[in-house]
């Protein structure tokens, strides 16, 4: 039997079922394909530091591989046209992947299923439940976050499986080498690709002396590793398996006891598989401006007014350092996210989704069901049963940096600028 996996978000060799269900593969090709960037909302490529994790977890896997006798294949391209070309030329019987929730991501499968003459399979990998362990229409828990996490309360997340002992060889065929790491490094936050440095930090987050035990207390800080997990990148990529994570929450709390910080902790992973879920039901108007009601929200669409957002040169300077930390890091806190999104939204009345995009492109940890779901719950047209969140960006700064150190950190105050420079009809507006 001649297998071929192909690797998604689940860049790791613990926990991933569908590389354990490749025991029985006599060979076995390991593939990778680099993300398709599609411009979107004008934007196009993908950030700096979000391209160096991503290459350096695909390093940190094929090294992983390689001890095991392995090799990642890497391809460019669309997944669509290039697996059929491998399975031809591989000759091979089946193909195997990881369940990833977004339309996109659905349909790449749902083609590839439809045009294959060989069996293509898609394991759960990436979620704490699998669809079939849900009780009751996932049409009706996903729909807001509360009976979600009211309905799966009492279900335990699926139990880690351990990484295989061995895998089948690959193909006697020439690999070509991996992009290597290159000089970029991480600036300021120092987030690693790869999944050791994702257990790693997990590992020291729960049971190191500054973490979880705060959790209650610093989840809302601005900066990364001092304040929540920053857990995201890794379970983003899937370098690190969420069904680890809420393992790790439930080792703690049989040895020191539940708390506050460990409940909000799981309460967070329930978030995001809320968002998973609620992905995989949303299909196509995840990416709507109106959402899956399509409601209708006024925008406005200034250039300049994005532009400036996006290098963080507004009249607000708790805006500026959020956006220049994301430019700068390729991470912002959640509270960060919820304010630079509610000032794009409900301040300079643009689209959400020329904020989401350029939050895709940067973000290391981006995510498609967390980004997307995210933004429109915050624009109100999403799983908000409140109908969206506007927050006042002066008194947000009053209680998460009283004394101006993020902001003076990340240089957040910059000269104040016009509002506008064009009318309504786009002519411009002479200064006073
Ligand atoms: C506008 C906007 C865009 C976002 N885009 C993304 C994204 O692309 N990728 C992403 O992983 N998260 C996204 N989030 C959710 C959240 O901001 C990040 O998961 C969190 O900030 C990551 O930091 P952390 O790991 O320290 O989180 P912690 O507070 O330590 O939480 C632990 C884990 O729980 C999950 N989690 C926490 N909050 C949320 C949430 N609101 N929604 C979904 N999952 C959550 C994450 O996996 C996170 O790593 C977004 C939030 C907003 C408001």
């Amino acid at each position: 039997m001649r297998s071929i996996y192909w690797f998604r978000n689940d860049l790791r060799l613990h926990d991933n079922p569908g590389l354990l269900a490749q025991r029985d593969a006599d060979e076995l090709l390991l593939v990778y394909v680099w993300p398709k960037y599609r411009p979107w909302c004008n934007i196009t490529g993908i950030g700096a530091q979000r391209e160096r994790f991503l290459i350096e977890s695909l390093l940190a896997l094929d090294a992983s591989l390689r001890s095991k006798g392995q090799r990642l294949l890497l391809l460019h391209g669309a997944a669509e046209t290039l697996l059929p070309h491998l399975v031809e030329r591989f000759n091979a019987d089946r193909l195997l992947t990881s369940l990833a929730p977004g339309f996109y991501e659905r349909r790449a499968v749902a083609h590839l299923s439809e045009n294959l003459s060989v069996p293509v399979e898609c394991l759960a990998g990436n979620s704490l439940f699998a669809q079939s362990d849900l009780p009751g229409a996932l049409a009706e828990q996903a729909k807001h976050f509360t009976p979600f996490r009211e309905a799966v309360g009492q279900l335990r997340p699926q139990v880690p499986i351990a990484a295989p002992a061995q895998l089948p060889p690959p193909p006697t065929w020439s690999f070509t080498e991996l992009p290597a790491a290159g000089t970029r490094a991480p600036i300021a936050l120092p987030l690693r690709g790869g999944e050791q440095a994702g257990l790693e930090r997990l590992n020291n987050w729960v049971f190191g002396q500054q973490g979880i035990a705060d959790y209650a207390k610093t989840r809302n800080c601005l900066d990364g590793l001092d304040g929540s997990s920053t857990l995201s990148p890794w379970l983003a990529t899937g370098c690190l398996s969420v069904r680890e994570a809420a393992a790790a929450i439930a080792r703690y709390e049989a040895e020191q006891g539940a708390n506050e910080s460990t409940e909000w902790l799981y309460q967070e992973l329930l978030w995001r598989e809320f968002f998973y879920w609620r992905a995989v039901q949303d299909d196509r108007s995840l990416f709507r401006s109106g959402g899956d009601k399509r409601r209708i929200r006024r925008c406005i669409f200034e250039p300049r007014n994005f532009a400036r957002w996006c290098q963080g040169d507004t009249n607000q300077a708790l805006v500026n350092a959020l956006m220049r930390q994301l430019n700068t890091t390729g991470w912002m806190s959640n509270r960060g996210r919820q304010l630079a999104a509610s000032f794009l939204i409900n301040e300079l009345d643009i689209d959400w989704r020329y904020g989401a995009a350029y939050f895709e492109k940067h973000l290391i940890d981006f995510d498609v069901a967390s980004n997307y779901g995210n933004w429109q719950y915050i624009a109100g047209v999403g799983a908000d049963p409140r109908g969206g969140r506007h927050f006042n960006i002066d008194k947000q700064a009053r209680l998460y940096d009283p004394d101006g150190l993020f902001v003076s950190k990340w240089q957040g105050n910059r000269p104040q600028q016009p509002e506008f420079v064009t009318d309504a009809a786009d002519w411009p507006i002479m200064p006073e």
